[in-house]
């Protein structure tokens, strides 16, 4: 007997979770999984290969950044370095100290700060304003006097917000002119990376975060820039790698991957922009046309190019989530970090989104590898789930496409 198998169209359109590894990527790496395996701190001819690779990395990394080879930390995620920026300013300097984050942080930074409170810090949550964007009065509010750091991301992964990072920081060395005890300023671009040229000089930060699998580049690899001159204590132990900030073997192909990753990615900004707004607008535009009852969450003005984040009124965004699935359409609730709780999204909450949009929001991210038939697809079979879902839910009115009175 035949067996006729029709294979599922895939679309992924989940790109602010993780990225596709680039073929370029891959084959800059494989030679240091086989090849020149050595560990960096070995003094023979292995692993002096290694640490030329290492080295190379580390200054090409540096380079785009408009930094120093030894401003660059290597880490094993965005999550380790966000964790050791936050801890490691803390550890270095005056214990009991204050910090002033965004109620819109990453979970890596947001946890991290409430691990602070409970160990007796202090921390101030900055609200954002409904387009997800903090405000630079705002922050100059919140400054105390023992404030020690001030840790804000560059863009936010659910609605893709662009945070006044660089009039921050203008607005902190001018604080900072006036005191003894220094803040520090630390920023997680993990969802700029690779996506917006990134000057540390220029944006006026201490401390910055990225992570490789984001932009192409492979899993299970962050780095952490630290201006030089900044204390920073590491916090797990051992060696003398990373200059002790960051004891344990270095990962070399992954450093490689990492640094070509970011290279392939800088080289192709300018499409890959033009490229990914044209393809949300699309998809954007479609929503709207199409589908009543929906509202786009956050500015696509002030925000990152890749990610539409949209509410479907009187829809769960799980369910819409699944419902896509089966279609072969890969998209996302809120963070995929999130996901499978089912709080309504820290940040559309922040945005004063309501709680009950707030559940029925879908984020779709894209990438350079997306189509223009990718689009055409979610419009094909997205309206259809849309209002199927809509015919179950107690609260829709088919005919009005309003909802129903709910008393
Ligand atoms: C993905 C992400 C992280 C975590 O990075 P990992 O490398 O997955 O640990 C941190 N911050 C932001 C904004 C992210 O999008």
């Amino acid at each position: 007997m035949r067996v006729i198998t029709v294979k599922q169209k895939r679309v992924y359109l989940d790109n602010s979770a993780t990225t596709v590894v680039d073929p370029e990527v891959i084959r800059e790496m494989h030679p240091y999984f086989s090849d020149v395996y050595g560990n960096a701190s070995s003094f023979h001819y292995f692993g002096r290969q290694a640490k030329m690779a290492l080295n190379s990395a580390r200054k090409k990394i540096a380079d785009i950044l408009n930094a120093e080879s030894e401003e660059i930390f290597f880490s094993g995620c965005g999550t380790e370095s966000d964790n050791i920026a936050i801890f490691g300013i803390v550890n270095a300097h005056h214990k009991k100290s204050h910090v002033v984050t965004t109620k819109i942080e990453h979970h890596a930074v947001l946890y991290a700060c409430k691990y602070l409170e409970k160990n007796g810090y202090e921390v101030t949550y900055l609200d954002v304003d409904s387009d997800g964007v903090v405000s630079v009065e705002d922050f100059k509010k919140a400054v105390k006097d023992n404030t020690l750091l001030v840790t804000i991301m560059h863009a936010n992964n659910e609605v893709g917000s662009i945070q006044p990072i660089e009039n921050i920081a203008v607005e902190l060395k001018r604080i900072n002119k006036k005191r003894k005890n220094k803040i520090y300023f630390h920023t997680d671009a993990v969802q700029t990376a690779g996506k917006v040229r990134l000057n540390v000089k220029k944006l006026g930060i201490d401390l910055l975060t990225m992570s490789a699998h984001k932009f192409n580049g492979p899993k299970g690899i962050g780095a952490l820039y630290v201006k030089k001159g900044v204390n920073v204590s590491p916090i797990t132990f051992g060696g003398h790698h990373e200059n002790g900030l960051r004891p344990g073997t270095e990962n070399i192909p992954y450093i490689v991957g990492f640094a070509k990753a970011l290279e392939v990615s800088l080289n192709r900004i300018e499409e890959y922009d033009k490229k990914v707004f044209a393809l949300r607008e699309k998809l954007k535009k479609g929503i709207l046309d199409i589908i009543p009852e929906v509202v786009i969450n956050g500015s696509c003005n002030k925000a990152v190019s890749n990610i539409l984040n949209v509410s479907f009124n009187y829809i769960e965004g799980e369910s819409l989530l699944l419902m896509l699935d089966m279609k072969g359409v890969a998209v996302s609730t809120g963070s995929a970090c999130a996901s499978g709780s089912s709080e309504p999204s820290h940040v559309l909450s922040a945005m004063c989104v309501n709680p009950i949009l707030a559940q029925g929001a879908i984020r779709f991210s894209f990438d350079c590898h997306n189509t223009e038939e990718d689009v055409d697809y979610v419009l094909e079979v997205l309206p259809r789930i849309v209002s199927n879902l809509r015919l179950m839910s107690p609260v829709y009115d088919q005919k009005t496409f309003k909802g129903k009175n709910r008393s």
